[in-house]
């Protein structure tokens, strides 16, 4: 086994996905205290909020506070979530040095959370990567609805995958398809990786962004891995749901996802220990209990 086969990419995006469809909103302090439980916990890479329209995402309001309390730490990578040029704006002026640009890869989600079509969001996103490049900010594209649509039912792979080219012409070093509300199945999944692999040729890194809707969400990190997919998101206690989209539920969980991968003696870099006091902490700070299980039935591998 090759060590790119034994080490996966895990990015946490509790403080992003996962906050922004609880109905608690926690205080900057609070956000920036999961953060940095993450980054103690040896957790790689973390989307630490989006910046949207606070009346829109009133869970996400603050995101500038918390990327300036956190840009410093060297510790881990960060990066945030953009849905335009504003967003970008803000991302930027809070020091962050990498983004992820989002689209939808349906008309309907596009309009239902961007209030634009596809090619309207291709075009900012133009412009948007010219300002990147000049402010030297290194961004991924996140493509949402990649493997279904709430709204449209099932999407064409030619469509995800052309997406996926142009996302590689704009100067995209990531990425991210997304299925939103978990829709997607292990063998479709496995599929359209494996042919967004071999388009890509390495030019930018493939990351998948399960949500566990329907109870598939880690079949379907499998399914991807298997293919070669080496990152993949994930969210703390499994918290998380796209608030556009009818019916989304929760990300993966982070400590879920590397439990699993510690059984298949996969490395991630993660203190498991670590994880699951982060993840009660986390739902002490909302007051519920969280969707991931390890935590409840005890981790059985605690390390690759
Ligand atoms: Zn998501």
């Amino acid at each position: 086994m090759s060590n790119s086969q034994q080490h996966i990419t895990i990015i946490d995006v509790s403080p992003r996905d996962g906050l922004q469809n609880e109905p608690e909103i926690l205080p900057v302090a609070t956000k920036v205290a999961l953060v940095r439980r993450l980054v103690e916990a040896g957790v790689p890479w973390v989307e630490v909020g989006a910046f949207v329209n606070p009346r829109q995402v009133p869970q996400q309001a603050g995101t500038t506070e918390v990327a300036m309390a956190l840009t410093d730490d060297e510790t881990a990578r960060f990066t945030c979530l953009i849905p335009n040029m504003r967003g970008y704006e803000l991302a930027a002026a809070a020091g962050m040095r990498h983004v992820r640009l989002v689209l939808a890869a349906s008309e309907s989600l596009n309009q239902a959370n961007f209030k634009r079509s596809v090619n309207d969001s291709l075009e900012d996103f133009a412009h948007i990567v010219a300002q990147a490049a000049r402010d030297g900010v290194a961004f991924g594209v996140a493509i949402g609805a990649s493997f279904g649509c709430p709204f449209e039912g099932a999407v064409a792979p030619a469509r995800v995958l052309n997406l996926v080219c142009k996302a590689v012409d704009l100067g995209a070093t990531e990425i991210i398809l997304a299925d939103t509300t978990g829709m997607g199945a292990p063998t479709q999944v496995a599929r359209i990786c494996g042919e967004a692999l071999s388009l890509l040729k390495q030019q930018a890194d493939l990351t998948v962004h399960f949500h566990n809707t329907r109870n598939t969400g880690y079949a379907n990190a499998f399914a991807a891995w298997q293919v070669g997919v080496r990152r993949f998101d994930a969210s703390l206690g499994g918290i998380g749901g796209c608030p556009f989209a009818p019916r989304a539920v929760g990300n993966i969980a982070t400590e879920d996802l590397v439990h699993m991968f510690y059984g298949m003696g996969v490395c991630t870099g993660i203190d498991l220990g670590k994880l699951l006091d982060a993840s009660n902490w986390l739902a002490a700070q909302l007051g519920r209990p969280l969707p991931a299980l390890v935590g409840k039935a005890g981790p059985v591998y605690h390390t690759c």
